[in-house]
C-alpha cells in the first residue's frame, strides 16, 4: 500500500488486490496443434496486482520487473508500439476489451511477480489475464472466465504477434486449486483432474537457459507435423495425428525425420491419457513413468530438448525420491519438472543445483509448485 501510494499518490478510491497465477504443463507438449490433449496446472508462483480506478480514463501500470511506466489514455485508439515493451500485453487486452464494448475505466495498477519472465511459466498470459480480469471486475462485470482467456488470447495473437494457443491463458484464467487441467486446445473441451500428489511434491525447474531456437524450431515442426497428416490422409481420412492410428503412421511415413515427429505426437497423447489415470488413481510412479518416456520422446523422436535440458532432467532422476522428470513447453530452454518426494526435496535442490551448474556454468531455480486457483481477487 505504501509503495502503491508512493508511486500514484493518494485517492480516496479503494485499493484492491489481485493474483493471477502462472502455469505449468505436466504433461502433452507440442500436441495441442496435432489435436491431442494437454495436462496443465496453474502455480503458486503468480503476479500479483493492487489497482484503484481513475475518474479520468488513463490507465497507469508499473511493474517490478521494469522501469518502464505504461500510462494509457482510453480515448484515445490505442496501437501496438514497440517502445511501449511490456505495455503492449495489457494494451492488447484493453484494445480488444473496448472492441467488445465493455465500458472499462482508468486505474492506477502496481504488479509484482515473482514468475520468471520468458521461462515458459506463461508470465504474459498472468500480464494479460489479470489485467482484463482487473478492468472488468472494476467495471462491474462477472467475469466470464472462458471468454476472458480467448480474449487474451486474441490479444497475444494479434496485437503482440505471438501465434500461442489457447492453453496459458485458459490455465491461468480457469486454473483449480489441487486440481490439472485436461484440455482439448481444439475443441476446448476440458476436464478438471485431482491433482494431489501425497507425499512428492511438483519441483519446476528453470533452467535459465535463453530459448533463442524455440520459435522458428516451433513453425518447423508444425510443418513437419502437417507434412506426416498429408501423407497419412492419402489413404485415411483422420482428423489429426493424435486421432491416426499407429501403424499408419509407420507404414504411410516413409521418411525418418517426418516418421520421428509423428511418433513422437501419437506416444505423447498416450502418455497424457496414462498420466491422467495415474493422478485419477493416485499412481504416482506411473505418472513419473509417463513423464519419463515423454521427455525421451521429445528429445530423441521430436528433437526439441537441448542440453541443458537433458542434464536437468538427468541430474533429476539421479536424486533418491524423484519419480520422474521431464522437459515442459516448447523446449530449447525454459523450464523442466519433477515428482520427488517431499522429504527428499532440499537433497535434490543441493544436487541438481551443483550438478548444473558444474555441467552448464549456469544457474538453476528450482521451485516446490502447488496447483492453485485461476486469477482472483484476494
Ligand atoms: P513467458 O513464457 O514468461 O510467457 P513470453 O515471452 O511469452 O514468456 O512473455 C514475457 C513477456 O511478458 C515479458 O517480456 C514482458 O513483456 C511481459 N511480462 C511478463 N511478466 C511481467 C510482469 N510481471 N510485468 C510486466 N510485464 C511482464
Ligand atoms: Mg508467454
Amino acid at each position: 500500500m505504501q509503495q502503491f501510494k508512493k508511486i500514484f499518490g493518494e485517492s480516496k478510491q479503494k485499493i484492491r488486490t489481485f493474483f493471477a497465477p502462472g502455469r505449468v504443463n505436466l504433461i502433452g507438449d507440442h500436441i495441442d496443434y496435432n489435436g491431442g490433449m494437454v495436462l496443465p496446472v496453474a502455480i503458486n508462483l503468480g503476479i500479483e496486482a493492487q489497482a484503484r480506478p481513475r475518474e479520468d480514463g488513463i490507465i497507469n501500470m508499473r511493474s517490478n520487473i521494469s522501469e518502464k511506466r505504461i500510462s494509457i489514455d482510453l480515448q484515445k485508439e490505442i496501437q501496438y508500439s514497440p517502445s511501449a515493451g511490456w505495455g503492449n500485453y495489457p494494451m492488447g487486452v484493453i484494445r480488444l476489451l473496448q472492441m467488445t464494448h465493455i465500458p472499462i475505466q482508468g486505474a492506477d495498477i502496481l504488479l509484482k511477480s515473482n514468475l520468471p519472465v520468458g521461462s515458459g511459466l506463461s508470465s504474459s498470459a498472468a500480464v494479460e489475464v489479470l489485467t482484463g480480469y482487473i478492468l472488468m471486475r472494476q467495471a462491474g462485470y462477472e467475469v466470464d472466465r472462458l471468454a476472458l482467456s480467448l480474449l487474451c488470447q486474441k490479444a497475444e495473437n494479434e496485437f503482440i504477434g505471438v501465434q500461442c494457443g489457447i492453453m496459458d491463458q485458459f490455465a491461468v484464467a480457469m486454473g483449480v486449486k489441487n486440481k490439472a487441467m485436461a484440455l482439448n486446445c481444439q475443441t476446448l473441451e476440458n476436464n478438471y483432474i485431482p491433482f494431489d500428489l501425497g507425499d512428492f511434491k511438483l519441483v519446476v525447474m528453470n533452467s535459465n537457459k535463453e530459448r533463442s531456437l524455440a520459435d522458428s524450431k516451433y513453425n518447423e515442426r508444425r510443418a513437419e507435423c502437417e507434412q506426416g497428416l498429408s501423407l497419412i490422409r492419402q489413404q485415411h481420412d483422420v482428423p489429426n495425428l493424435c486421432e491416426a492410428e499407429f501403424p499408419m503412421i509407420n507404414e504411410l511415413i516413409q521418411d525418418d525425420i517426418l516418421k520421428a515427429r509423428a511418433t513422437h505426437v501419437w506416444w505423447e497423447n498416450q502418455y497424457v491419457h496414462e498420466a491422467i489415470e495415474a493422478l485419477e488413481e493416485g499412481d504416482f510412479i506411473s505418472l513419473g513413468e509417463s513423464m519419463d518416456a515423454s521427455h525421451l520422446s521429445l528429445a530423441n523422436d521430436y528433437e526439441v530438448s537441448c542440453d541443458e535440458l537433458d542434464m536437468l532432467v538427468d541430474a533429476a532422476r539421479s536424486v533418491d525420491g524423484c519419480i520422474g522428470a521431464r522437459m515442459t513447453g516448447a523446449g530449447f530452454g525454459g523450464c523442466a519438472i519433477a515428482i520427488v518426494h517431499q522429504d527428499e526435496i532440499s537433497k535434490f535442490k543441493t544436487y541438481v543445483g551443483k550438478h548444473y551448474k558444474q555441467a552448464t556454468n549456469l544457474h538453476v531455480d528450482i521451485y516446490e509448485c502447488e496447483a492453485v486457483d485461476g486469477v482472483k481477487e484476494i
